[in-house]
């Protein structure tokens, strides 16, 4: 058996070197808490730096600009080259089924963006550098967490290949299928969305214009995110169950057709479609987020849908608040396991997920339904809110924290 810190018993270990994993050690890392971080994949490549359209990421994710600061403050945000981040000035977002729109513009709450949207390898290849420099942190590829014991008061975590370690705490951020949530048999509430998201990179014949572009169709929505190439954008579109399969098997022309038709003439043209991948829509919220020794983050306590972008923005913030209350657990010379410390980041976290959580679930459906009446409504709903600035600069100031 191998520990982490066999002296002291208050071995740290992380299971997951996503976003939340990996931006979770630097925190502590840099504030002198020693962390291991186990993952089940092979250290990821350093990503290609050609423009091509196969050469862009098919994962992106869009920043906020509490995000993007946080990543300042580890020193990751500065590690990805400026030529891969996209600043985003403005929004707009239509009802395919009728005429409801809105613009939002950075203009109207002062402020120089409304986020960035960046590749999610180069937000991971920056955080796994500052890890690496981190003389507290170590990331172990290739060690995937395949049991779980409870023993003495701290967990026996065995791994895939046989190593074994010992913590007095465990931080479950290994994503949205977590197994350490399942090995602990942590309730969730879940569902699925009856959606799965096709994403992918498309080339525009038109400038993006910084702007991030949604259409609420009846099969579901459909956003192009603009990259840090002006004619090229991420494209995410979610579509129901019944709808998906017809569309995720066209081929690039066939599906160049059925996405400029989607996007109408609200949107820049697609020219170009760079390869594809689908992943199934779920809701899932972990009834609590700490047990004994045990804390989830991220994807692993909630994950929900990417309509509003703000899967990894509630990941950070988790990480952030977590954090503090780990740092201030050493500073007072408490345990890591702190049960008071650790039901204090619960609490702060999941009144915002599940207020964040359930408004998603509101729009989905209030967007999903094709009764005339509540197409009408949203119609008028989204032109209603488009002429009150007030209002609009509410939505905004909500979304930029
Ligand atoms: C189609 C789509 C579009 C999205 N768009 C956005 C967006 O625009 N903005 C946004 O904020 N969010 C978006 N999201 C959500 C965002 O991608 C996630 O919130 C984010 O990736 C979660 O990060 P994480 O670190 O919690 O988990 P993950 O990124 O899933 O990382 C989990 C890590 O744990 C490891 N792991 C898993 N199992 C084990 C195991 N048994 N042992 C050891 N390691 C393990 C994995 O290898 C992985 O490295 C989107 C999601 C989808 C599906």
């Amino acid at each position: 058996m191998r520990a982490t810190d066999a002296t002291t018993g208050e071995a740290l270990l992380i299971v997951g070197a996503g976003v939340a994993g990996l931006s979770l050690a630097i925190a502590l890392g840099r504030a002198g808490i020693r962390v291991t971080v186990i993952d089940g994949a092979s250290r990821p490549q350093t990503p290609a730096d050609g423009r091509d359209i196969n050469d862009w990421d098919l994962r992106v994710s869009a920043l906020t600009p509490a995000s993007v600061a946080f990543l300042d403050d580890l020193g990751a945000w500065s590690q990805i080259p400026e030529n891969r981040k996209a600043c985003y000035t403005g929004m707009q977002v239509w009802d395919a089924q009728g005429s409801g729109r809105i613009d939002f513009n950075a203009r109207d709450v002062q402020t120089p963006s409304l986020g960035h949207i960046v590749e999610n390898r180069l937000t991971l290849q920056a955080l796994l550098t500052c890890a690496e420099s981190c003389p507290q942190v170590e990331v172990l590829w290739e060690h995937g967490l395949s049991a779980m014991t409870f023993i003495d008061g701290g967990w026996e975590i065995g791994c895939d290949g046989g190593k074994i370690f010992r913590a007095a705490l465990v931080v479950g951020a290994d994503g949205a299928r977590s197994r350490v949530r399942e090995l602990t048999a942590m309730p969730v509430r879940q569902w699925s969305y009856d959606q799965s998201a096709i994403v992918g990179t498309v080339a525009l014949a038109t400038h993006h214009l910084d702007s991030c572009w949604q259409a609420f169709l009846d099969t579901g929505p459909l956003a192009l995110l603009p990259l840090a190439d002006d004619r090229k954008v991420a494209m995410v579109w979610s579509l129901d169950d019944s709808a998906h399969p017809a569309i995720a098997e066209l081929n690039d022309e066939a599906f160049l057709r059925a996405l400029n038709r989607a996007l109408g003439p609200e949107a820049p043209t697609a020219c170009q479609v760079g390869p594809r991948a689908s992943f199934p829509l779920r809701q899932c919220h972990a009834v609590d987020y700490v047990e004994q020794g045990l804390v989830l983050v991220a994807d692993a306590a909630h994950s929900i849908h990417p309509l509003a972008g703000q899967g990894i923005n509630l990941g950070l913030s988790d990480v952030r608040v977590l954090s503090e209350q780990l740092i201030a657990a050493k500073t007072h010379g408490l345990t890591v396991a702190s049960p008071t410390l650790l039901k204090r980041y619960q609490r702060q976290r999941k009144t915002e997920n599940l207020a964040m959580m359930a408004a998603m679930e509101g729009f989905k459906r209030g967007f999903g339904s094709r009764q005339p009446l509540a197409v009408m409504a949203r119609n008028m709903g989204l032109n209603w809110v488009d002429q009150r600035s007030w209002l609009k600069r509410w939505f905004m100031k909500q979304a930029l924290s």
